[in-house]
């Protein structure tokens, strides 16, 4: 199934360290491969024999350093029976990096090789533990920082994508199979049935495609966070209003303008979804170099967000700053903010109808959670959000759009009267593409980028 180039080493026990490198409770050492048993016993003492140790039994006992000795557990797991489906075996020491650090390099010195980047995660994925889809899970699941997002990457490891795209894959291959039988009989009457139960299959697994890919940006939007562009001419409260969303003080806010001349990207959470809030420079005709540059890359940010929160001061008329800036978000999904309602309210903005606005004042915190709240309504679809699969991967995106192209390309090949040995031929393609996002028939290459992202130690 691959390349022997991704088998190669597979014969070495590995180890490295898995929790973070720094002072703390517990460390994790762990060691995957035939040795890693024998190496244990060659370091490791307590009343039991190492090398009878029952699996998933944790033991206490001593970890022979070179001029001392660790007190600390360890655990065995037996092939197949693992994580990466080799013998494995975990030390949980002090978590301190000098103990850490020798525990590591002492093993080292017992014949282990340090792990690559994902080597545990690759190995299972090897050994046939694990598709690629669900180590990208694991993956994502490490590396989610909201619920949302770890939501996903558990519907991934889980194998949620996986079983959507194995149904797939088996109907093709039965279809194929049937293919293959109407060659040996190629009446006319047949070839017109057996098209015309083709197309129906392909109609229903063209649509599952779409739906996937439909999730996508939404899936994007999981994995990045939703891109809230603040804008607004200067002075109207970009900075204070930024700070009250974020709840501490991240923007310098001062009277002066074009104090902020380059754009800050931070982050929060809400509801359990990431949200990336730009507060940009604020836009006017400037004369100054550097300004200049931070309002062009405001007018830029505009293109990749997800919504604009065009800020208003709620204390003065709309000036033709802001008019320009309103023309200039006309056809995006926009929020106005209508800011400073503490100060005295009588202008000219209740009278423009923006179909979506809000009242706030950013320094008493005032109305803030409503526009939290609006900020999710107007950007997330809770359909996907809550849905079995959502694709956030961008390679599982242009591995289903190539699908879907596949099979376009089939139904309009039948439509044209190809033969069913053609057909059978693109429905094999379609079963092939569909099996990179399993890993089935992924290359070397493609498998190796995959797990190069991963940290060492997973
Ligand atoms: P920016 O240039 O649009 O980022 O505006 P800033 O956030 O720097 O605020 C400009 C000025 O308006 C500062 O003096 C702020 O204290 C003031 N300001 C901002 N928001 C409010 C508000 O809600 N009420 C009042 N009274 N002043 C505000």
């Amino acid at each position: 199934m691959f390349c022997c180039g991704i088998i190669e080493h597979m014969e070495d026990t590995i180890v490295a360290i898995s929790t973070p490198i720094g002072v703390g409770g517990i460390s994790i050492v762990r060691m995957s491969g035939a040795e890693a048993l024998k190496i244990a016993s060659q370091v490791f003492s307590c009343k039991t024999n190492v090398e009878d140790f029952v699996p998933r039994y944790m033991y206490y006992g001593s970890f022979k350093l070179n001029d001392y000795v660790e007190k600390c557990l360890c655990v065995y797991f037996k092939a197949p029976f693992s994580y990466t489906g080799e013998d494995l075996v975990e030390f949980q020491c002090h978590g301190g990096v000098a103990v850490t650090k020798e525990i590591l390099t002492t093993l080292l010195s017992h014949g282990c090789r340090l792990a690559d980047g994902g080597e545990f995660t690759k190995r299972a994925f090897l050994n046939g533990k694990i598709s690629l889809d669900e180590a990208e899970g694991v993956m994502d699941v490490i590396s989610a920082e909201s619920h949302s997002e770890l939501k996903a990457g558990y519907s991934l490891m889980k194998g949620n994508l996986h079983s959507v795209v194995t149904d797939i894959q088996k109907e093709l291959t039965d279809t194929i199979a049937f293919l293959e039988v109407v060659f040996d009989y190629p009446e006319h009457d047949i070839e017109e049935i057996t098209t015309k139960k083709v197309r129906v299959q392909l109609e229903n697994i063209l649509e599952q495609v779409t739906k996937l890919i439909d999730t996508h940006s939404t899936g994007i939007q999981i994995k990045n966070g939703c891109r809230v562009v603040i804008l607004g001419r200067p002075n109207v409260g970009k900075s204070s209003l930024m700070n009250a969303l974020l709840d501490y003080d991240r923007a310098i806010v001062t009277d002066i303008q074009g104090t902020t001349r380059d754009t800050l990207e931070e982050t929060y959470i809400y509801n359990g979804v990431k949200f990336v809030l730009i507060d940009t420079a604020g836009v006017r005709e400037s004369e100054d170099k550097v300004e200049k540059i931070g309002i062009e890359k405001a007018k830029n940010s505009i293109k990749t967000a997800d919504l604009i929160l065009l800020v208003l001061d709620g204390s003065q008329n709309l000036t033709s700053e802001d008019k320009e800036i309103i023309n200039l978000v006309k056809n995006k999904k926009v929020l106005v903010i209508v800011n400073k309602i503490d100060l005295f309210v009588n202008n000219s903005i209740d009278s423009y109808n923006f179909s979506d606005v809000l009242y706030v004042s950013a320094t008493n915190k005032t109305n803030i959670d409503s526009v939290k709240k609006s900020i999710y309504d107007k950007i997330i679809d809770e359909n996907i959000v809550n849905s079995n699969v959502v694709i956030t991967s961008t390679r599982h995106y242009s591995i289903l759009c190539k699908a879907k192209k596949i099979c376009q390309d089939i139904l309009a090949g039948i439509d044209a009267g190809n033969s069913v040995e053609l057909i059978s031929v693109d429905l094999n393609n379609l079963w092939l593409t569909l099996g990179e996002i399993t890993g089935e028939t992924n290359n070397e290459e493609i498998i190796n980028s995959i797990f190069k992202n991963f940290c060492v130690g997973k």
